[in-house]
């Protein structure tokens, strides 16, 4: 055998081996995620536990997640793979329109057609889906305004791009001629973003809500005469909470507002490092101790728990 033969002879090899490393490391990851590995080892979701414990990158994490959950609603995904005859990026590209439903004429595409054959047909039905959204540092020095290059600045410069439909645009440009007119100049994307981001914060954020109310509420509580006050702290609603300790109380708005500026909107977990969790989504209020044990609804009784710490918690609590 001459040399390039050789080499070609190893290539076939170790694709041969690389994509029978595919597979098994898609059945692992099943495993992982039937057994709830991540939460056990206190990770609030898969993908944390893949990018922070198995240091793999948050595109290969993405593609293994959507991938090993597609071939368990379609289980002959997992067979192609296994087979060798779908790899899995190529398998990573049908997730999105995959089902039970239409899976041979899908997985006879992904079998037969190259990635690009691939994307144009997954395009053609899930336009959507594959416009993922772009959030991203960009070389200062050639910022790029709404497709205008503009002056270097001396602060991070992040570029965004995002798919929507046609409708939002014409409803951002009608809210830009709104904003140029209330500020009698140009209100570019970026002002416009401000703008509205501003009022989402304001409306929504807990934690804004929190200080304004609790700040009101000071006010409020100063020019009111004392007497008065401790009425208000003896008033029926608040011991009635506090006496029916053991049962399932609602949480009042305002003990509510205090959990928001105590944890800062943030979930409490810290892991085994010391590190507390970042995430400031989709966030539980948690008993420290449990309503069934005697807790209550007192604030230090209570804390938040993003919901993969939630369960983590009540994991490693049971
Ligand atoms: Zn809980
Ligand atoms: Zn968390």
């Amino acid at each position: 055998m001459n040399h390039i033969q050789i080499l070609h002879e190893q290539a076939l090899e170790a694709a041969k081996n690389y994509r029978k490393f595919e597979s098994q490391l898609l059945v692992l990851l099943q495993n992982l995620d039937q057994h709830k590995v991540h939460y056990k080892m206190g990770y609030r979701s898969l993908f944390h536990y893949f990018t922070e414990a198995l240091k793999l990158s948050e595109s290969v994490s993405y593609m293994l997640i959507n991938v090993s959950r597609k071939a368990k609603e379609v289980p002959e995904l997992k067979h192609e793979i296994e087979k060798g005859s779908i790899t899995l990026s190529k398998a990573k590209k049908i997730t999105f329109v995959l089902n039970p439903d239409n899976k041979d004429e899908w997985l006879a595409l992904a079998k037969n057609s190259t990635q690009a054959k691939i994307e144009k047909e997954v395009a053609k039905v899930a336009v959507k889906e594959i416009s993922y959204p772009k959030l991203e540092y960009v070389n200062e020095s050639f910022e790029v305004a709404e497709k205008v290059v503009v002056k270097k600045r001396d602060h991070a410069r992040i570029q965004l791009q995002v798919g929507i439909s046609e409708e939002l645009m014409i409803r951002i440009r009608r809210a830009q001629d709104i904003l140029s007119q209330k500020r009698q100049s140009t209100a570019g994307l970026e002002s416009l973003l401000e703008e509205a981001i501003s009022l989402c914060l304001d409306k929504f954020d807990p934690v804004k809500i929190a200080e304004k109310r609790m700040s009101r509420k000071t006010i409020q509580e100063e020019s009111v005469p004392l007497r008065k006050v401790q009425k208000i702290s003896q008033s029926p609603r608040m011991t009635s909470m506090k006496s029916r300790g053991n049962a399932r109380v609602a949480i009042p708005a305002e003990v509510k507002h205090q959990i928001y500026l105590k944890t800062n909107g943030r979930c409490t977990y810290v892991d085994s490092v010391g590190h507390r969790c970042p995430e400031t989504r989709f966030l539980d209020i948690h008993h420290l101790q449990s309503v069934a044990k005697g807790g209550g609804n007192e604030l230090q009784n209570l804390t938040l728990l993003c919901k993969g710490h939630h369960k983590v918690i009540h994991q490693v609590g049971s």
